[in-house]
């Protein structure tokens, strides 16, 4: 996998403000934020995108990220939040480290914008039987 400026951060070539850290997760506060708190979270194993993770360093960012999310909250004052994965150029990712996005809602309107047009969903029946396959 290339360098990233998350690997940097890892290895403390670059400063960060720290929000959480153990044996296979960091967590930090993104240095554009779209809304007060806006937290990153991400595996301290290098992998570029989702779908290259281990397991084992999946199961480490679920087992912290309700509890970061909670602490999020708590200490922003938020009551809603986003949290937000993205894969790839095209689908907004900008720098190739896995990472989550914990984004809060707040009462002033920053957070997360979305998109969402739904499309027909036509074949659903094979779809779901090819991706079943697939695991
Ligand atoms: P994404 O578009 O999902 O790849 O998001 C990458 C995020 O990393 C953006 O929200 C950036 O603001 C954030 N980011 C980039 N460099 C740094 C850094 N040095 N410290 C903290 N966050 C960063």
């Amino acid at each position: 996998m290339a360098e990233t400026i998350f690997s940097k951060i890892l290895r403390g070539d670059i400063p960060c403000h720290r929000v959480y850290e153990d044996d296979h997760v960091l967590a930090f506060l993104d240095v554009n934020p779209i809304a007060r708190g806006h937290t990153l979270v991400i595996p301290k194993e290098p992998a570029e995108t989702l779908d290259k993770l281990s397991d084992d360093a999946a199961a480490a960012i679920g087992r912290v990220l309700p509890r970061l999310a909670r602490a999020v909250l708590a200490a922003t004052g938020a009551e809603s939040f986003n949290v937000l994965q993205n894969n790839g150029a095209p689908a907004h990712q900008a720098v190739f480290h896995v990472h989550f996005h914990i984004i809060p809602k707040h009462a002033d309107g920053t957070g997360l914008g979305i998109g969402w047009k739904a499309i027909k969903a036509e074949d659903a029946p094979a779809l779901a039987k090819a991706i079943a396959a697939k695991l």
